[in-house]
């Protein structure tokens, strides 16, 4: 395809549409199609400086002086345009990242509840009358926002896990520079289109379009930024925090998983064979919550690994736009590359191939088969790291203690799920997983005012919930003095 054909989109600094100052550009692929369908800018250093200083201007400008109930109005506007255009934006999801239509339609309709739910806070972020020590003072708190954002996004749900950041953030009265994956940039600044229409001034929220190590970077390395919300790998996370901790910037990190089903013997094994199936196959195992692990009491191994290699294999994969699919194809090349070679690995340590075990040999393109691997040893790189794959690795075990045991024995802590008809197991086993969300007999369960983070590697802080608000502020604290009198200055009191 010659570049004419190709959409062409521009960043939004300072609510005008720029190219890269130096005037280069990349091509954004539909996986499914294995053909570039549009360009963007890719910005340096000097592009990201001018997004940030214009998300800095905006802190003193207008949107600074708005009060909470004014940011509410805005916000609520701009959850209305998202559901006006969610069939749109599902669409171009779809096309950008390869992730089904029928799930892109599902969070985008979804998505607009995140900024009605932050609409409500906006003017709740109270301070506290705190009653003093001493007689003649006063003390009170104040909730300020932390100031400039970066907001770093993967291209796995690019739309959604941008919401989790930017609703919160704006709700507090930050300013957001964006930069979406390289693999998936078009929709946040379709985005910017509809927060510059909702009403929000010019430079509350930018978007630079670039790669990790030019564009990412400069953001992260920023001086005028506060605070860095990432998700995306640990390793990138961890660098993330080192550049943050030169200067000493907040960050809010969403990372990896390699989050365990725990499945007992009184479970209800077609409910939880489905929940296992959801866990892993479902935006084809591309989620930072995927229930790669399965943990499954010895005694139902078998019947339980029957069930879900027979719905494994009955998975519709296919063009994601098409209702009836169920899988699409892995969103890139390097993931797909991944993908293949952790599969590789696991064969050569190994691993019994229940189902699967590759890429898609009809397909191509993409498309690797539902994978379930069993016969794994707890110490190989299949059970330990992320895939990020349609790969579940199932290992069995005999008691609970065993259960948990094998459940914490990660550097990730993102989630997990607890499978059993037993309400004491249940919650029992839920309060000693080390893991930031727990489901008992479900997966893949979020909503906006439920906190979502990771324990360990796969994280710091939360998103959603009113815990996420208060990521993006500053406490402080003023002391008044009451009765005019001075007092002796070389004495603290
Ligand atoms: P990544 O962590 O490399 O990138 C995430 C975002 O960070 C992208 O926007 C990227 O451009 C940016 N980035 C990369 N290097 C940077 C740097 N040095 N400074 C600042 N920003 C930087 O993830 P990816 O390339 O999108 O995917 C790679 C792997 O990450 C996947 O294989 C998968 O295992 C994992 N992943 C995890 C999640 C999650 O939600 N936990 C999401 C996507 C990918």
């Amino acid at each position: 395809m010659s570049t004419a054909q190709l959409d062409h989109y521009q960043m939004v600094i300072n609510g005008a549409r720029v190219d890269a100052r130096s005037g280069a550009r990349f091509d954004t692929l539909d996986p499914y199609a294995q053909r570039p369908w549009a360009s963007v800018p890719d910005a340096d250093a000097a592009d990201v400086d001018a997004a940030v200083a214009a998300a800095k201007a905006a802190l003193r400008g207008p949107w600074g002086e708005l009060t909470g109930f004014q940011r509410a109005a805005l916000l609520r506007r701009l959850g209305d345009l998202i559901a006006r255009d969610a069939q749109r934006l599902a669409r171009l999801e779809t096309r950008d990242s390869g992730k089904l239509l029928r799930e892109m339609s599902g969070q985008l309709s979804y998505i607009p509840q995140w900024f009605y739910y932050y609409s409500g806070l906006a003017d709740k972020l109270e301070g506290a009358a705190i009653p003093s020590d001493k007689p003649n003072f006063f003390a009170y708190t104040r909730r300020e926002p932390v100031g400039v954002v970066a907001a770093i996004v993967p291209w796995n749900s690019p739309l959604l896990l941008l919401t989790w950041k930017l609703a919160p953030a704006l709700a507090a009265g930050c300013t957001v520079v964006v930069k979406p994956s390289d693999h998936t940039p078009v929709t946040a600044i379709e985005l910017a289109a509809l927060v510059e229409e909702a009403g929000f001034p010019p430079g509350v929220l930018n978007v630079v379009t670039g790669f990790g190590p030019a564009t990412g970077k400069a953001l992260t390395a920023h001086p005028d930024v506060a605070k860095i919300a990432f998700t995306g790998s640990t390793a990138t996370g961890i660098s993330v925090a080192h550049a943050a901790a030169d200067r000493l910037a907040g960050v809010l990190l969403e990372l990896g998983g390699k989050s365990a089903q725990l499945v007992f013997a009184d479970a209800d094994l077609d409910a939880a064979a489905n929940g296992v199936i959801a866990g892993v196959f479902a935006a084809s195992g591309q989620t930072c919550m995927a229930g790669a692990r399965l943990l499954v009491h010895r005694s139902i191994h078998d019947e339980l690994v029957a069930k879900v290699v027979a719905r494994a294999e009955s998975i519709t994969l296919g063009d994601p736009a098409e209702p009836a699919t169920e899988m699409g194809p892995l969103a890139n090349a390097p993931q797909f590359e991944k993908v293949s070679a952790m599969l590789a690995t696991a064969l050569a340590d190994g691993a019994t191939v229940a189902t699967g075990g590759g890429p898609d040999p009809e397909l191509g393109g993409f498309f690797v088969r539902p994978t379930v691997l069993t016969g794994v040893t707890p110490s190989t790189e299949i059970v330990c790291e992320e895939v990020f794959g349609p790969v579940l690795a199932v290992l069995p075990f005999d008691t609970e203690e065993e259960a948990i045991e094998l459940a914490n024995s990660t550097r990730y802590g993102l989630a997990g799920a607890v499978w059993t008809k037993d309400i004491h197991r249940g919650h029992r086993v839920a309060h000693q997983l080390r893991a930031g969300t727990v489901w008992i007999n479900a997966y893949r369960t979020v909503g906006p005012n439920v906190p979502f983070g990771g324990y360990n590697h796969s994280g710091l802080g939360r998103e959603n919930g009113i815990e996420a608000v208060y990521e993006y502020t500053e406490t402080k604290s003023i002391w008044v003095e009451l009765t005019g009198a001075t007092r002796d200055p070389f004495t603290i009191g």
